[in-house]
């Protein structure tokens, strides 16, 4: 029995290809996978294809999707333990955020198992002869992309809402940390999805990401990753289609702290905005402007309490950040350090690997701050991905908001002040997906999230993450036909 599930079996890689799994805390070996090749996708889209001519799926009352999708919200939360364990083996992120990842990726399923149905279409008012519906029906086969940094969390936030529409999928986890999503697929089968519904493929994204973009039977490619392997499944999917899109990115997110701002509180999130999972996040609050007056005293107190970040095994109690993701991730993290440097930017704190010996075998980098920041600075503009903050000072209102706008980008940002119409009214003006006031991170399934700019196209969570799994269709009716003589012969 290997890793790919493919029309409801649990198969190998047809060329017998592996992979090995290693934990990023101290680079040993986890375990082993199947590693796919095109050959084996081909096989998936079929399943997939099959299911969604054959299975009576797509034309399930949705209720009964629905209940899957409730099954499946029911079984992570048995199994919550188990995978939050794998997600820290996985990916090195802490236990305490792995459980929070797993309770999401449940919600996830429960707010698409109660959106489902909610929404009959359109009736739209032509005359009285006429009934004019526009209904929303699947979009078909679907290959769904997901990165390595919320393995499990992406991954459910384009399969619940492609299920919940009645679609079939390939799905395709980073070749990094599959072994989360390995677990969610053996659940939705243990829910009781008809074969060929849900499929999975492990692999790189060079042979299997490529593969399944550009596969002639896929409907929609929905993708969460870098700006730069989006701008390949664009083309892919316009050589080979045009085909629906979904294309969720990177971003170098502003976070804004006015003087009035609660000091003690937007430090603390501040911490949280650019170092949560080592700063491995697409929304990470990478970008910190502050206002001139309060500069100097939060970059110190912003820079003691960076000091202070526990580093280490995230499956031990009181550790607050775990390692990169990969040697090789960490030497593009450092390129970036080193790059901010000889920009001119101030380093002061971090830069370095932890000279801890108990942390030498993982992929640690300390927890960095660059202060004399400006925008036309590389390490300011370009997502790192990392541990690493840069600051810039402002002065006005006005200024905060060009600079926060300042960017290729616009996928979250945040606002700290004590005034209520300047929190709004910047809010307002910013050009990212998400704004959070007086906070930093929060999303909920029940609210849209995704990127102005190049930080995406479409949007997933809320109404608009199951829409993208949708074509719309009118269906007009003439209830009363006669000849129309518009033709007189
Ligand atoms: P990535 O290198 O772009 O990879 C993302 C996924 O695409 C992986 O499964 C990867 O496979 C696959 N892939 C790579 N090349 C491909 C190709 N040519 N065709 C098809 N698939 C391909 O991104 P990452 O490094 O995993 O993730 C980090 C990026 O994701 C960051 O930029 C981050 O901001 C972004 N992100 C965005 C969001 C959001 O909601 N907007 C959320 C999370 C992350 P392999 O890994 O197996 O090679």
């Amino acid at each position: 029995m290997g890793e790919l599930y493919i029309d409801g079996e649990w198969t190998q890689a047809a060329a017998g290809g592996r992979r090995d799994v290693v934990n990023p805390y101290d680079a040993s070996l986890v375990t082993t996978v199947d590693e796919a090749d095109a050959t084996d996708v081909d096989r998936a889209v079929r399943a997939a294809r099959r299911a969604f001519a054959e299975e009576d799926w797509a034309d399930l009352p949705t209720r009964r999707r629905a209940d899957l999708l409730l099954r499946v919200h029911d079984l992570l939360l048995r199994d919550r333990e188990d995978i939050a364990r794998t997600e820290t083996l996985d990916t090195g992120k802490t236990l305490a955020e792995a459980r929070i990842d797993v309770e999401d990726v449940a919600n996830a399923f429960r707010y698409y198992a109660e959106l489902a149905g909610k929404d009959g279409g359109r009736v739209v008012d032509v005359a009285p002869d006429v009934l004019s519906r526009v209904v929303y029906q699947p979009v078909g086969v679907c290959a769904l992309i997901a990165p390595w940094n919320y393995p499990l969390l992406q991954a459910s936030w384009k399969v619940a809402p492609a299920l919940a529409a009645g679609n079939t999928f390939v799905l395709k986890p980073s070749e990094t940390t599959p072994l989360t999503t390995i677990m969610m697929i053996r659940l939705i089968e243990e829910a009781g999805a008809p074969p060929g519904v849900a499929n999975l493929v492990l692999g790189s994204g060079a042979t299997v990401g490529a593969a399944l973009t550009r596969h002639p039977d896929v409907d929609l490619v929905s993708f969460t990753g870098g700006l730069n392997t989006g701008r390949a499944i664009m083309a892919a999917a316009a050589a080979e289609g045009p085909r629906n899109i979904a294309l969720e990115l990177g971003g170098k997110n502003p976070n804004i702290v006015f003087a009035d701002a609660d000091f003690d509180a937007a430090v603390d999130y501040a911490l949280d905005a650019a170092f949560l999972h080592s700063g491995q996040v697409c929304s990470a609050g990478s970008r910190l402007l502050v206002e001139d007056s309060l500069h100097d005293r939060f970059v110190e107190a912003y820079a003691e309490r960076a000091r202070a970040i526990r580093l280490g095994n995230g499956m031990e109690d009181g550790i607050e950040s775990g390692p990169l993701s990969s040697a090789e991730h960490r030497e593009k993290v450092e390129g970036y350090i080193a790059l901010g440097k000889k920009e001119g930017a101030r380093l002061v704190t971090g830069g370095t690997r932890p000279d801890d010996p108990a942390l030498s075998r993982g992929f640690f980098l300390l927890p960095t701050i660059f202060a004399d920041c400006d925008r036309s600075m590389r390490i300011v503009q370009e997502e790192v991905f990392g541990p690493v903050v840069t600051v810039e000072r402002f002065r006005t209102e006005d200024e905060a908001v060009e600079l926060a706008n300042d960017t290729r980008y616009g996928l979250a940002g945040g606002v700290w002040t004590s005034e209520a119409s300047r929190a709004q009214r910047v809010a307002q003006r910013l050009r990212h997906g998400t704004v959070w006031i007086n906070d930093f991170h929060p999303y909920v399934p029940q609210a849209e999230w995704g990127g102005f700019g190049r930080s995406g196209v479409g949007r997933e969570l809320g109404p608009t993450g199951l829409r993208e799994y949708q074509e719309a269709k009118h269906i007009y009716q003439n209830l009363a036909p006669a000849p129309s003589g518009w033709f007189k012969g």
